[in-house]
Formats: C-alpha cells, structure tokens, sequence
C-alpha cells in the first residue's frame, strides 16, 4: 500500500500530484535513555507517531504531509554525557526557516512542529518566524496530547515509564530487558521555587540522575505504551484534520 503521507517513503510522481494541506515535521534528539533505550527513542517515537495519526488524518480526508525526522534537540544541559548531539536553538531557528522557505512555493499552508523532546521548545522561535512566512506555523508536543497520568502508574520525564512502554510497542527490539534498567532516581532543586516550577532553570543533568533517566520504568509494558499511542494518535488526527480545514485568517470564534 502506497503512503502519499509520508515524504520519505514516495515518489516525485506522487507527491506533485497532490495539493497537500499540513505538513508535519517531527523533531527528535540524540541522548542517553538510562540504561535500556536507544539514543534515538525521541526520533522513533516522534516519527512514528507523526505517521500514525498522519494516516488517521489521511483516511478522514486530510491531505497531510510527514516529512522526514530533524534527530537531533537542544541538549546544552547533557553536554557531559558521552555523544547526546546538541543544536542549539538558534540553530534550530535556522533550520526551521530553511525548512520553510522550502515549502513556501508549494502551496502547502501550514506547518506543524511535531516535538517529542523535553528540551525542545519552539514557540519563541514560532514567534519569531510567523511574520516573516505565508505559513501558518504551530508546535504540538505529542506526549502530551493525551494525560498520562490515565494510562501509567509514575509516567517519568525521561526513559520512565510512559517512554519506555511506547517504545517497547514501537520498536521492542532496541529496548534492553528492564532488569538493566536504572532506577531513573532525580535529585529535586534545593531552592524552593525552582522545585515548585514557577522559577525555572535547565536541570544539569548529570547532577540530577545517576543513570541519565528521570522516571522509574520498571512497570512499563507494551499494553500500555499501545493504549496511550492509541490515544495521543487519535487526538492528533483530529487535530490535523481541523487544521487541513481552518483557514489560517479566521481561527477565532
Ligand atoms: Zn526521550
């Protein structure tokens, strides 16, 4: 079966053949996920779950684009662990803007930033960029498109629970036995408001965990990563097909 939804996977014949609506980009990272996920979970959740709900919103009549995955985030406070692949993001700005001006000419109006790394942000870098496109640009963090707190026991932040049950539905073949797998014990802030959030700095990472995860996975199972990518893939098929609607000069009601 033929998947015009994804750029990657199909033909210039293809592709100019149809009047594409949203375009889809996932962007990832490179890091260290405690002691038994791969470098690139980020990636491979990301884009998996762009190309799921990209063929939920195909099949509801959606002409959505997935383009290839950006593998690598904004990893300045990880710099010490060995090989997680930092862009920092002002470079992250940059390759947005030429990603945009590549879509500009063709017709294709709106553009989704598909995050799936917490040290990804780029909504100041929306800001900046949306006067100066004909695209309408928005980011969606689809670990969050669903509350996870419903489908795990501690979801974790990083290499927990949530991510380690996604990826073992996703590509089990790349997660280590669980029984490897570090405790993902994080030292909180000692100063008070930081620790309640309100106040905010980037967390050195190093000093936080031990084993470079933050979130215990050991009740992590396939069942629940399939439930909660069955959910977050829902929800963002709707919201690509809302989109691939909306006209970009009347969003408010
Ligand atoms: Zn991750």
């Amino acid at each position: 079966m033929t998947k015009p939804y994804l750029l990657a996977e199909s033909t210039w014949e293809t592709i100019r053949a149809i009047a594409f609506e949203v375009a889809i980009v996932p962007w990832g990272a490179t890091e260290a996920h405690n002691r038994h996920l791969p470098y690139a979970t980020d990636t491979i959740e990301t884009e998996a779950v762009a190309a799921r709900a990209a063929e939920l919103a195909w099949d509801r009549g959606a002409k959505v684009l997935v383009l290839p995955a950006v593998p690598f985030g904004v990893q300045t406070g990880q710099l010490d662990v060995p090989f997680c692949l930092n862009l920092n993001p002002s470079t992250q700005a940059l390759v947005l803007r030429d990603l945009i001006e590549s879509l500009e000419p063709h017709g294709i109006g709106k553009l989704v930033v598909l995050n799936g790394h917490g040290g990804n942000d780029f909504r100041q870098i929306i800001r900046e960029l949306e006067p100066t496109t004909s695209l309408f640009l928005c980011q969606a963090n689809w670990y969050a498109a669903a509350d996870p707190k419903s489908f795990f026991t501690v979801p974790g932040d990083h290499a927990g629970e949530l991510e380690t049950s996604v990826t073992l539905a996703l590509a089990p073949r790349l997660v280590r036995p669980l029984s490897e797998a570090g405790p993902g014990k994080a030292r909180r802030f000692k100063v008070r408001a930081l620790r309640e959030g309100w106040a905010w700095a980037p967390r050195q990472w190093t000093q936080v965990t031990d084993d470079t995860g933050v979130g215990d996975p050991k009740e992590a199972t396939v069942e629940k990563g399939e439930r909660f990518l069955a959910a977050v893939t829902d929800r963002l098929a709707e919201f690509l097909v809302e989109l691939a609607k909306a006209d970009p000069h009347s969003l408010y009601e």
